[in-house]
């Protein structure tokens, strides 16, 4: 028992002054113990969105690495309530669970049309958030958008439907009417 004490009392010391083990990796302060080396947790694409493969338009965006695109492309569920993202560091997809639950599902297929365009923005060295823009007046967005409008009008769509697909509820009404005029859409 005498033996432990010593070890006891460093512990105890290390403890109460918050000792911090190599930067980033574990963090005592006080007396607990917090684990950094947790990873965002990444799901295959493929397994939660079947047959994107075969849409022609996701075979245009990638030509003959569509699959190895998809078969590669991961993705970030969250329960935040939004819509889907791409990451600016490495090229990955967010998804709102809240939102792949109740989304209308025709929007959320032109959601991943739009997405996937940003995946080839990514892969192309194109920075995805430039903050010079606003969020409708981005040139990325307004590819994706371009693109997802373009599905949409193979899909039978008219330009009003389309128009209330572009208008999301964090926008203001002279958002939607910029982006709507910036892709060719007339409600
Ligand atoms: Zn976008």
């Amino acid at each position: 028992m005498a033996d432990g004490l010593p070890i006891l009392e460093i512990l105890k010391f290390l403890l109460n002054v918050g000792y911090l083990v190599s930067s980033c990796v574990v963090l005592i302060i006080s007396s607990v113990v917090i684990h950094r080396n947790a990873e965002v947790h990444l799901e295959r694409f493929i397994d939660y969105f079947k047959g994107f493969e075969r849409v022609d338009a996701v075979r245009e965006l990638f030509g003959n690495e569509t699959e190895d695109v998809l078969d590669n492309l991961k993705v970030e569920f969250g329960s935040r309530r939004g819509y889907m993202g791409v990451s600016d560091d490495d090229g990955h997809l967010f998804v709102s669970v809240p939102y792949l639950k109740e989304g209308d599902e025709r929007d959320i297929y032109l959601d991943v049309i739009h997405e996937l365009v940003h995946v080839k923005q990514f892969r192309n060295g194109i920075r995805l958030r430039d903050n010079r823009y606003r969020y409708a007046n981005r040139p990325t967005e307004i590819e994706a958008y371009a693109y997802a409008v373009k599905e949409a009008r193979r899909l039978g769509m008219s330009d009003k439907e389309i128009y209330e697909y572009l208008w999301m509820d964090n926008m203001s009404e002279d958002d939607v009417k910029a982006l709507a005029d910036a892709v060719n859409v007339k409600p």
